[in-house]
């Protein structure tokens, strides 16, 4: 599709996940002043032109984790941490693209225990250290499996 003519796109920033991204990601993320200095230094963006660090910064300031945790880009980073060591505002963008992967593979997970009813351990649940684990409207649930000493 041209340019020109995709339909605009609309986005609703969501302040609530905004504070949630900050505080899980440790990155600095809103301190972004947009200047693009982490793009200019990365050496994928600079080999591929498929790394944009500021963009990633930009999604985790709107609060889109799950579009966030969607960019395929988050996969292409070296952690080679050329983006953190030049941004002016010591914003991280690569402790970001961290969080982000580990949250797209915790979720990936817990989808998983929870699609196949699979059981997981734990030595924080009580005895015997098993748990479901339940989708819930705003994330997962996890229910400790009760003891059943008869055999
Ligand atoms: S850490 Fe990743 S995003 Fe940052 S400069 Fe290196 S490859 Fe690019
Ligand atoms: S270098 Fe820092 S301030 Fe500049 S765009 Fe990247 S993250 Fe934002």
């Amino acid at each position: 599709m041209n340019v020109k003519t995709m339909p605009p796109l609309f986005v609703v920033p969501q302040p609530k996940l905004r504070r949630l991204i900050d505080a899980g990601g440790l990155a600095d993320s809103t301190m972004c002043w947009t200047c693009s200095s982490c793009d200019s230094e990365c050496p994928v963006e600079i080999a591929t032109n498929r790394l944009r660090p500021q963009r990633i910064v930009r999604f985790a300031n709107l609060g889109l984790i799950d579009e966030l945790i969607a960019l395929p880009e988050i996969w292409y980073c070296l952690t080679c941490r050329r983006c953190n060591r030049v941004c002016p505002n010591l914003v991280k963008p690569e402790t970001l693209i961290r969080y982000a992967r580990a949250e797209a593979v915790r979720r990936k997970v817990y989808d998983m225990l929870a699609a196949e009813k699979m059981l997981l351990h734990g030595i924080h649940y009580p005895f015997p250290a098993l748990a479901h684990v339940e989708k819930t409207a705003t994330g997962y649930r996890e229910v400790p499996v009760a003891w059943n000493p008869t055999i």
